[in-house]
């Protein structure tokens, strides 16, 4: 399963940054993964300060 990124994102950009495969891109309240493109690296939520990235 790809990660998911909870609403308690705020937007700070830093996993977007950390992504290998550029799958995390800027939604409207908050940052989205695009699951057909997640390889479950975990580096989005290694990066995170809230822990919004979560395995979904
Ligand atoms: Fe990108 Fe890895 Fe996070 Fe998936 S788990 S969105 S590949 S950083
Ligand atoms: Fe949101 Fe966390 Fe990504 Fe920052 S690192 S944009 S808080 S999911």
């Amino acid at each position: 399963m790809a990660y998911v990124i909870s609403d308690e994102c705020i937007s700070c950009g830093a996993c977007a940054a950390e992504c290998p495969v550029e799958a995390i891109s800027e939604g409207d309240s908050k940052y989205v993964i695009n699951p057909d493109l997640c390889t479950e690296c975990g580096s989005c939520a290694n990066v995170c300060p809230v822990g919004a990235p979560v395995q979904g």
